[in-house]
């Protein structure tokens, strides 16, 4: 199924549950976790900092992995089919060993990136739990994490392993760190224990008071909180009208007004290129990479808050 790392704490704590490798193609957090892993493995010191129970596994979707693809072979989205069925597909399968780990865990973080096709501004997000309490916590845990966006959206989304966190109460973030070139290049880089996304689990731990220490780093992270029902469905922002060759015309991280052009697409069979523009003023948070576009893909998505209705 997948490999489950755990490290014992010398002294009672809360089970944290860290995963990455949800979509195959987000290599960067993959690296994360078993560098983490690595670290815990070789550092006695920081191992005997440890409190509760850590569960670390790497690569939950190690089929994805294989095809170098965000979908499991049969073509399904792991982050759409939890809490999945034990008797299912491939990847019904990963998704309820998943969902079975996220429901014995008391706090869950889960790292991603933009994947081969898009560009996430690096963030911190979670649902707009509707407990008061989990909501709390999530937004310590994501603060903590000390990266410059922070991003809550709906709570209503179904089928990830957000909404399984939600319906256990398991307070629980999901991370976005680039994807695309950028993350690619980085990778070559090497991910160290310096990576901001292996201190960043470091500082939830320690918020969450599963590791001792204070959490370090200086961020303030921008806040927002979005609270319309799709919000945070980052597959379906800004869907480009043509299939054909995308050329972005705003960088990631901009701030955006109403109908700014995003992005401009040449339809493959010829004819004038069509161009996206922004439905909202916001921030560019995500930015479609590959020049290769569907009609109905997602050019970029634009966030802003948004009250409660
Ligand atoms: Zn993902």
């Amino acid at each position: 199924m997948f490999s489950v790392i755990h490290f014992e704490g010398k002294t009672p704590g809360p089970r944290v549950l860290i995963t990455a490798g949800v979509h195959g193609d987000e290599w960067l957090p993959m690296r994360v976790v078993r560098e983490l892993a690595r670290w815990l493995a070789e550092d006695e010191a920081l191992r005997g900092a440890l409190r509760g129970r850590l569960t670390l596994i790497p690569v939950v979707h190690e089929a994805a992995f294989r095809r170098g693809h965000r979908c499991g072979p049969e073509g399904k989205d792991l982050a759409r089919t939890c809490p999945g069925r034990a008797e299912g597909g491939e990847t019904e399968r990963v998704a309820h060993a998943l969902s079975a780990q996220i429901q014995a865990a008391d706090f869950y973080l889960d790292l991603h990136t933009g994947g081969r096709d898009l560009c996430v501004t690096p963030l911190a997000g979670y649902g707009l739990h509707r407990d008061a309490e989990v909501l709390a916590v999530q937004r310590r845990m994501a603060r903590a994490f000390q990266l410059p966006l922070v991003w809550g959206t709906s709570a209503e989304l179904e089928g990830r392993s957000l909404s399984v966190a939600r319906d256990a109460r398991v307070p629980a973030i999901y991370v976005e760190y680039l994807g695309g070139v950028a993350e690619q290049q980085e990778i070559a880089r090497g991910v160290t224990r310096d990576h901001p996304c292996v201190q960043g689990c470091l500082n939830v731990l320690r918020e969450l008071g599963a590791l001792a220490g204070e959490v370090s780093g200086a961020v303030e992270p921008q806040v927002i909180e979005d609270a319309r029902p799709e919000s945070g469905h980052m597959q379906v922002c800004h869907p480009s009208p043509v299939t054909g060759f995308l050329r972005p015309l705003v960088e990631l991280n901009r701030w955006v007004e109403a109908g700014e052009p995003l992005a401009e697409v040449e339809p493959l069979e010829g004819g004038p290129s069509a161009v996206v523009t922004a439905d909202q003023a916001g921030l560019v948070v995500v930015r479609r990479e590959v020049p290769q576009i569907n009609a109905g893909d997602a050019v970029a998505v634009v966030a802003q808050s948004f009250p409660a209705a």
